[in-house]
Parts: structure tokens; C-alpha cells; sequence
């Protein structure tokens, strides 16, 4: 066993999306947490201000999901998900489907976004198929979305680096244009208003394949890993509009979204446009224990119902699906975002998050800032030849000075659980402010 100068053996956790060598030279290591901060292992207070990855709506050190957890592990610890069942699991997909959109009344449970999107897709592929519309094949993703990282997830999705090592991923897909524009929607608060008719490249990909060859379209709401990426106006309802004229079931990927992100439960009930699936983790248990659960129409539901009884409808599922420890965690979260109104609180605090950010527009090298609910990203000009270098010299600046916030590239990502009071804001907001005036020297 390898260590580094403190005796921490470094070099056996291969960490997921980071650079293993230059991480392990000058480690961030994060040792608890309580409320909206973090501490480190040199026992600084480090602002979360990114949920942790975007799933600790509620805040961290949660004594109501820890002490259910402990319960539900001393109560029943394991049960098989296949032709076995726990009431745990019923109970929780009854809450998930009071709160869902209209239709959405059927839960699938896994363990991950990730594998939230490869059952939608998987879904959505086996309705069509018990329907005898077996030539539906196709799939619609979109440019810089993200759908996780399994197979399925990097084919629809639209961000070359997840794929490029990956081999020819899964055939018959094809990418609607992203919506960013900076051109025309830089600084603005909230959708933007132009770019709709970006929703209409469905019906080019449509004429080219012929929409009986065409399953489903998944996107996320609002892009999140991709870089913050709003929907401009009427263009989620676009997209509803010609995915059922033409009888092409629509995704909605609210894995970030879901759970208050951008207010109301989830961005469909927030933007209005129910789709006929919706892939959600994260905040479904405010990220305590791994989970994800897969929101499915009655109609698409009831297509898997209608065969033999005593078949198995559906050959697909996991170990851990609807696992009784992370069940008690999920409903434990959603006591906490019910009792709490959580699910309005990024619509309260969207006003004073968008200003504070906004109030930064003017600083150098700060090309775009844009906001929704509690979610933003400011976007930077690229260093010369160092693309990426710009954005990183400002999250280390705010991590050095105890405040954590989401890096890709030039673009950072602000993310606060939902319990953000205006002085976390300003704390956020100062030390952007300071590393984005270092970063330009
Ligand atoms: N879909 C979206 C929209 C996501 O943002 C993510 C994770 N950032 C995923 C899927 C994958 O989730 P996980 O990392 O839990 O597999």
C-alpha cells in the first residue's frame, strides 16, 4: 500500500470523474457536515453550494433521515425486490405518486440517476413493443444533456468526453440542437426568451426516420452537468406538442430538477408539461442513501398490465430496487420537504439568488449568468489555449475560502441545498467575486 506525507493510503480508490493524480497530490477530503456546511479535515467550515452533487436539498446532518435509516437497518435490513415484497416500498411510491404530475402514477425504484435512465429508455422501448409498434427503435437525446454514465445514458446523451473512450454506444439515435445561446439570452433572469423554435429540429429528425421508427425524446427540463442550461420559453411545451401528434413517448430526465431544484416537486409541475416518464435520484432521498425511482404514465403502465396474470410484465430490475433502508430514508426526506414547504423555497429565494449573481455581470471575463430557482451557472471566457483553467483557478479560490461550488470548464455551477438563507447567498457571492477578479490576472 502506497501513501502520501500523512500516511492516507491514496492510491486505491480510483475516483469517478476526477483527475486521480493531480487530486492526490493536494487532496480535498470533506469529514462531515451539518446544515448548509461542510467541514474539512482540517476542520474548516466549507459552504455547500452545491447540494453535494446536486442531492442534498434539505441540508446535510438531517437527525429525522438518520435516525429513520437506523430504524428501518435494525427493522428490516434487506428484502428481495423479485416476486417479494415490503410495505416500505408500496408506502413510498404511493407518497412519490400524490406529488407527481397528473398521470405519473407508477414507480420503478433503482439505485442511481444512471439507472433511472436506462430503465425509462428500456420502458419506453417495451411499451411500443407490447402496443405492436415493434419498428419504434429510435431514440431523440439532445446536445450536452446528460443522462448519466451506463450505455444508454452516454448514447442519448450529448457530452462527448463521457462517450469517446466508450466504443459505438447503442444505434438508431439521434440529437436535437442544446439551448444555450449566449448570443442572444446572456444575463437572463430566468428562461430566456428566445429560442423556442429550437424544438422544431424534432421535426426534421422525425421527417428523416419517420416517426414510426421513433420510441421516445428524453431531455432534462433544464441541462445540469451540460452547463446550466435553461428551456427558453414555450420550448418544453414544443416539445410535448410534436412528441404526441406524432405518438413518440417524452422523458423528462428530473434528475437534478426533481425535488425542488427549480421550484414546485418537479420542473414539469413548475413549467407546466407532464411527460410520459420522468427519471429521478438525488433529492428523492436528499442523497443520504442511494436511490433513484422512475416516475411511469397509467397508459404506459397499464400496457405492461394487460397481459397474462402470473407472467412477469417486466424483465428488468435490481438487487437493491426499492430497498427498505433507502425507502426509509426517501419518505424521511419527503416529510422534510413537505412539513418544510421546500418545494416552494427555490421559487422565494429565486429573486434575491438571481440579483446577487447577477450583480457580478459586470466583472471581467464573466460572459453569461443564468439562473432558475436555486440552480445557476456564470460562464467565463477561456484562458488563451487553456480552456477550463479559468474556471478552475475561481473554484479554488471559493474553495480556499470555505465556499464549495461546481466546476466544469469555465463554467461554474451554484447549486445551495434549499434551506439557503441571504447570508450563505452573499457569502457565495463574495467569494466568486474575489476569485473571479483573481482569475483574470
Ligand atoms: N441524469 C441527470 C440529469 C443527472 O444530472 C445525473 C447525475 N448528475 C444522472 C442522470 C446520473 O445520476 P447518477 O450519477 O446518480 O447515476
Amino acid at each position: 500500500m502506497r501513501s502520501n506525507s500523512n500516511t492516507q493510503p491514496l492510491d486505491a480508490f480510483w475516483m469517478p470523474f476526477t483527475a486521480n493524480r493531480q487530486f492526490k497530490k493536494q487532496p480535498r477530503m470533506l469529514t462531515s457536515a451539518e446544515g448548509m456546511y461542510y467541514q474539512d479535515d482540517k476542520g474548516r467550515p466549507v459552504l455547500d453550494g452545491c447540494a453535494g452533487l446536486w442531492c442534498v436539498n434539505a441540508g446535510h446532518g438531517r437527525k429525522e433521515i438518520s435516525e429513520a435509516v437506523a430504524r428501518q437497518v435494525a427493522k428490516l435490513d434487506y428484502a428481495p425486490p423479485f416476486q417479494m415484497g415490503h410495505p416500505l416500498a408500496f408506502e413510498f411510491a404511493e407518497r412519490l405518486a400524490a406529488i407527481a404530475p397528473e398521470k405519473l402514477n407508477h414507480i420503478f425504484f433503482t439505485n442511481s440517476g444512471s439507472e433511472s435512465v436506462e430503465t425509462a429508455l428500456k420502458i419506453a422501448l417495451g411499451y411500443h413493443r407490447l402496443k405492436g409498434d415493434a419498428t419504434r427503435q429510435r431514440l431523440v437525446g439532445r446536445e450536452r444533456g446528460y443522462h448519466g454514465v451506463n450505455f444508454g445514458g452516454i448514447s442519448v446523451g450529448g457530452i462527448g468526453n463521457n462517450r469517446k473512450m466508450f466504443g459505438a454506444g447503442l444505434s438508431g439515435i439521434d440529437h436535437l440542437p442544446h439551448t444555450l445561446n449566449i448570443n442572444l439570452n446572456a444575463f437572463t433572469k430566468g428562461l430566456p426568451e428566445h429560442g423556442v423554435e429550437l424544438a422544431d429540429a424534432l421535426e426534421q429528425i422525425i421527417a428523416l426516420h419517420d416517426a414510426s421508427n421513433i420510441a421516445a425524446v428524453i431531455v432534462e427540463p433544464m441541462s445540469g452537468s451540460g452547463g446550466v442550461i435553461m428551456p427558453p420559453k414555450g420550448y418544453l411545451q414544443r416539445l410535448r406538442e410534436i412528441t404526441r401528434k406524432h405518438g413518440i413517448l417524452l422523458i423528462f430526465d428530473e434528475v437534478i430538477t426533481g425535488f425542488g431544484r427549480v421550484g414546485k416537486a418537479f420542473a414539469s409541475t413548475r413549467w407546466g408539461v407532464e411527460p410520459d416518464i420522468m427519471t429521478t435520484a438525488k433529492g428523492l432521498t436528499n442523497g443520504v442513501i442511494p436511490m433513484g425511482a422512475v416516475f411511469v404514465s397509467d397508459e404506459i403502465h397499464d400496457a405492461f398490465m394487460t397481459g397474462p396474470e402470473n407472467m412477469i410484465e417486466l424483465f428488468h430490475g435490481y438487487t437493491y430496487s426499492g430497498h427498505p433502508v433507502a425507502c426509509a430514508a426517501g419518505l424521511a426526506a419527503l416529510d422534510i420537504y413537505e412539513k418544510e414547504n421546500l418545494f416552494d423555497r427555490a421559487i422565494e429565494m429565486e429573486d434575491k439568488f438571481a440579483e446577487s449573481l447577477l450583480s457580478m455581470k459586470e466583472l471581467p471575463n464573466v460572459i453569461d449568468i443564468r439562473n432558475t430557482g436555486l440552480v445557476a451557472a456564470i460562464e467565463l471566457t477561456p484562458e488563451a489555449d487553456k480552456p477550463g483553467e479559468r474556471g478552475h483557478k475561481v473554484f479554488k479560490h471559493c474553495y480556499e475560502n470555505g465556499v464549495l461550488v461546481r466546476w466544469t470548464g469555465d463554467i461554474l455551477a451554484m447549486s445551495p441545498p434549499l434551506i439557503i438563507e441571504p447570508a450563505h447567498i452573499d457569502q457565495m457571492v463574495s467569494a466568486l467575486r474575489e476569485g473571479i477578479l483573481i482569475a483574470n490576472n
